[in-house]
């Protein structure tokens, strides 16, 4: 067997610097404790562990949090959930992603300038429901059927995205938007690193048998690489969350197999699942 580990995977730079950012905290140890984490600092159990294990105690409501500090994980947080843990009292420590921030940005000065905005999103994702709570006008697409019932009589009309959505869909929706209205500005929010492990999917996925995904179901970024891989490399891909899955993996007919990685998967376990593949294979 062949593996072909593809290049970019792994820790983006968001998770990267959210990560650090938290380490000084705790290793200044100057904040006001209890210290919370409101959601998921990233969408990967090895890394909420690890918090958890230096003492961060997961929240996804203050209704009984009366003092300590919070943070605000990568995907952010609406301005009016900010607003009652200010009011409260409580301290913030705001790990959200530039990248995310940026979206924010933009719809915000696109409605103060009299634009409809379309946000192609998934609904009950954390970076979604912050967009949609800073900004209930926007027009919210899962999905390109979605579009059928878009109603905007507006002429000027912004579309964007959330930041981990499939790039190559993304393409297919503003094609499908173009059709229907015209002259639709937009801004690519798909950010590099979410669109660079795609990218990378599309160029050695077809050269493999099969792919293993690593990484967290609940992540977007991760189940978009899958999706990516299956349906538009059409290569057959398989989720894999830990080392311990191998066991319960079939990989005798495979020659060549690729590995890639969410953006929240720590480098350690693809390491751990390589050198069990290669424990239990007769790998080149
Ligand atoms: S995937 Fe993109 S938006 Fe999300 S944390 Fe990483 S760099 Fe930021």
């Amino acid at each position: 067997m062949k593996i072909i580990k593809m290049n970019p995977q792994g820790f983006c730079h968001g998770v990267i610097r959210a990560i650090k950012q938290i380490e000084e905290i705790l290793d200044i140890d100057t904040y006001e404790k209890p210290l919370y984490m409101y959601g998921s600092l990233v969408h990967n159990k090895h890394v909420v562990k690890h918090f958890n294990d230096r003492g961060i105690i997961n929240i996804d409501s203050i209704n009984n949090i009366n003092h300590g500090t919070i943070i605000i994980t990568a995907h952010g947080l609406s301005k009016i959930k900010q607003q009652e843990m200010i009011n409260k009292g409580l301290n913030i420590i705001d790990a959200t992603c530039t990248e995310v921030k940026k979206t924010h940005e933009y719809i915000e000065q696109k409605i103060n300038d009299g634009y409809d905005v379309i946000y192609y999103g998934k609904k009950n994702h954390a970076e979604c429901m912050a967009v949609l709570e800073n900004f209930p006008t926007v027009h919210l697409i899962e999905k390109k059927e979605d579009i059928n019932n878009l109603i905007i009589l507006s002429n000027k009309i912004f579309f964007t995205s959330q930041t981990t959505m499939s790039y190559f869909d993304l393409q297919e929706i503003i094609d499908e938007l173009n059709k229907k209205y015209q002259n639709i500005e937009r801004n690519t929010d798909i950010c590099q690193a979410t669109r660079r492990r795609q990218e990378a999917i599309m160029k050695d996925a077809p050269l493999c048998d099969l792919c293993l995904i690593v990484g967290d179901p609940t992540s977007n970024n991760t189940m978009k690489l899958k999706e990516v891989c299956e349906q538009k490399a059409k290569t057959k891909a398989i989720l894999i969350e830990n080392v311990d899955e191998i066991d319960n993996i079939s990989l005798n007919d495979i020659q060549i197999l690729g590995i890639t990685s969410g953006a929240s998967t720590p480098n350690r376990i693809v390491e751990e699942i390589i050198t069990k593949i290669k424990s239990k294979y007769n790998v080149d």
